[in-house]
């Protein structure tokens, strides 16, 4: 089997970064499965633009810390055949703060939708993999996870177990043609960082500028196809120079 087409699973396709890589994987031929937690709309709107534009997509409704959820919602997805090739494990929040003061809330909330849902979305989607021979597991990190920033403790510590994950998982799979990769973006214009103090942190990116989806999205795109096979186990920067 090759990527020619396969079915591409996006947590958190509704919106930002994973909004862009599902409408990305489509124009490669890719049936979209796109995943939101709550925001239907949003992810009946990025099913509505990748089916105008011909190709094939509808959404899948879990919360990927919800083990129960997504098992459910994935086994009726395999249940009815269909393969999903590619995931692009996407799905992320922030809840920063300084750590003398970090809620328990707040670090469970983002170690769990990082952690909890690359082991609740992924491992049911492995032994189809391996039966296939055929995968592409691509998690999407955060330069937070490679250098730390401040006030991100429980980003930086789960950004930086999904990258160690990401290495452990890889070498466990090679030899099945399957890879797996993480991607780890410096400041990406989305609404995640619209808190975010933009003219202080443009001073700090070589680039001196916000990165855009579409560029995150043409990367993933890359690692999900067929001339990546030889690029698994591997943390690729796309941050602007910032580290
Ligand atoms: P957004 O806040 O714009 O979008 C987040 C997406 O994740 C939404 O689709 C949301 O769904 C979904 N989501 C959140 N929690 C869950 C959950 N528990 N289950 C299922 N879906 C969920 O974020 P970005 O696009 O900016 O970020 C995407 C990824 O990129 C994240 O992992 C983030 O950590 C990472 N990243 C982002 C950077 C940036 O500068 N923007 C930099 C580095 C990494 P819904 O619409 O239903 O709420």
């Amino acid at each position: 089997m090759t990527s020619e087409k396969t079915t591409a699973l996006v947590t958190g396709g509704s919106r930002g970064i994973g909004a862009a890589v599902a409408r990305r994987l489509a124009t490669a031929g890719h049936r979209i499965l796109v995943n939101f937690r709550a925001n239907d709309d949003a992810a009946a709107s990025v099913v509505e633009d990748i089916v105008k534009a011909g190709g094939e997509a509808e959404s899948l409704q879990f919360d990927v810390r919800d083990a129960e959820g997504v098992e459910h919602a994935l086994g009726r997805v395999i249940e009815r055949g269909d393969a999903i090739g590619i995931v692009v494990n996407n799905a992320g929040v922030l809840a920063d703060g300084p750590f003398p003061s970090l809620e328990k809330t707040q670090w469970d909330s983002v170690v769990r939708t990082t952690l909890d849902g690359f082991y609740n979305v992924t491992r049911p989607l492995v032994m189809p993999m391996v039966r296939r021979r055929w995968g592409r597991i691509i998690n999407i990190a955060s330069v937070s996870g490679l250098i730390g920033v401040r006030g991100q403790t429980n980003y930086s510590a789960a950004k930086g177990g999904l990258i160690a994950a990401t290495r452990s998982l890889a070498q466990e799979l090679a030899k099945r043609r399957i890879t797996v990769n993480a991607v780890a973006p410096g400041l990406i214009e989305t609404e995640m960082i619209e808190h975010v103090d933009q003219d202080r942190v443009l001073e700090r990116i070589p680039a001196r500028r916000l990165g855009r989806v579409e560029e995150v999205a043409a990367l993933v795109g890359f690692l999900a196809g067929d001339e990546a096979a030889y690029i698994t186990g591997q943390v690729v920067g796309i941050n602007g120079g910032l580290a």
